[in-house]
C-alpha cells in the first residue's frame, strides 16, 4: 500500500510538472462536438468538478455525507463495486455522479502492489472492451444513465506489453476521461484526457487553484481519494472547509459533477 501510495503521489508530482504536455485538442474536441447540449451551464464563471476515485469507504462514510450538507454533487469513479451496490446506488439517487474506473484497476507491473494477472501489461484490447462493458452495466444498475464519464487507474492510458492506446476504446464508450495531470481547462476542452488536480491539503492549496480557474474562467478539476481515511488523505476538516468556501463563492465558481462539467466545456 505505502508504494501505491508513492507511486500515486509520484504521478501528482509528475503532473504537475507536465503541464506543457496537454495532448492536442483535435480529435477530442470533434469527439465532443457530437455530445449532446445541455441546459443550464454557466457563464462568465469558473466550473469546479470535485472526482473520488476508488469507491472509499471513507467517501461514503465523510465525502458523500459533507457534499448533501453543503448541496453540491461529486463524482465517484468506482471500481468494482458488485459487493457495495446498495451504498453505491444511494449516492446516485442523492444526484451524485457515478462513473466508471475500471474494474480492476489496472496499473503498471513495474509497481509491484499492482495484482498478478491484473497490470496494464496483461491486458489487451478484447479483455479491456469487455471489462468496460461489464462496468457499465454495472454502474446503469446502480442507476447512472449514460453518457458515463470515465477515469484513467494511475492516470495510465495504454494497455498491453506494447504499450497500446486503449483511449480509442474508452471514446467509444464514454462522455469524458479524466486523467492525474495538474492543470485548468479552458473552452473548448479536449475532454478524453482532461487534467485534475490531485492535492492532500491544506485547504489553502485547493483554494489557490479554484482562484486560478476563477481568473481563466476554466475548468478545474480536483480528484480525492481518502477523506477523513483510507489513503492519500485529505482531512475530513480540510475537504469540508473547502467545500463551505466552494458555497461562499457561487458568484464565481458553479460546481458541477465531471460529466456535466465536460458536455459545458464543449
Ligand atoms: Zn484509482
Amino acid at each position: 500500500m505505502k508504494r501505491f501510495i508513492l507511486f500515486l503521489k509520484m504521478t501528482m508530482l509528475i503532473g504537475a510538472m507536465s503541464i506543457s504536455c496537454q495532448k492536442s485538442p483535435s480529435k477530442t474536441a470533434s469527439s465532443a462536438a457530437s455530445l449532446p447540449p445541455i441546459d443550464g451551464c454557466p457563464t462568465g464563471k469558473a466550473i469546479v468538478s470535485l472526482t473520488y476515485d476508488d469507491g472509499l469507504a471513507s467517501q461514503l462514510q465523510y465525502a458523500v455525507s459533507a457534499l448533501n450538507e453543503f448541496g453540491l454533487k461529486g463524482t465517484f469513479f468506482l471500481n468494482d463495486v458488485s459487493a457495495q451496490k446498495d451504498d453505491w446506488k444511494k449516492v446516485r439517487d442523492a444526484g451524485h455522479e457515478l462513473g466508471a474506473h475500471t474494474l480492476h484497476h489496472p496499473c503498471t507491473a513495474s509497481f509491484d502492489w499492482v495484482e498478478a494477472g491484473n497490470a496494464s501489461e496483461d491486458y489487451d484490447m478484447p479483455r479491456m472492451a469487455a471489462e468496460l462493458d461489464s462496468q457499465l452495466a454495472l454502474l446503469r444498475e446502480l442507476g447512472q444513465a449514460p453518457p458515463v464519464s470515465f477515469a484513467y487507474p494511475c492516470g495510465t492510458t495504454w494497455i498491453g506489453k506494447e504499450q497500446t492506446s486503449y483511449i480509442p476504446l474508452i471514446q467509444e464508450r464514454f462522455l469524458a476521461a479524466r486523467g492525474v495531470e495538474g492543470n485548468i481547462s479552458v473552452r473548448p476542452a479536449p475532454l478524453m484526457n482532461v487534467p485534475a488536480y490531485f492535492l492532500e491539503g491544506p485547504v489553502e492549496a485547493f483554494i489557490g487553484s479554484a482562484n486560478a480557474a476563477i481568473e481563466d474562467s476554466g475548468w478545474v478539476v480536483f480528484g480525492f481519494h481518502g477523506v477523513g481515511g483510507d489513503y492519500l488523505t485529505v482531512s475530513n476538516d480540510d475537504h469540508r472547509a473547502f467545500l463551505q468556501w466552494l458555497v461562499e463563492h457561487k458568484e464565481n465558481i458553479a460546481v458541477l459533477p465531471f460529466g456535466e462539467a465536460a458536455r459545458c466545456m464543449q
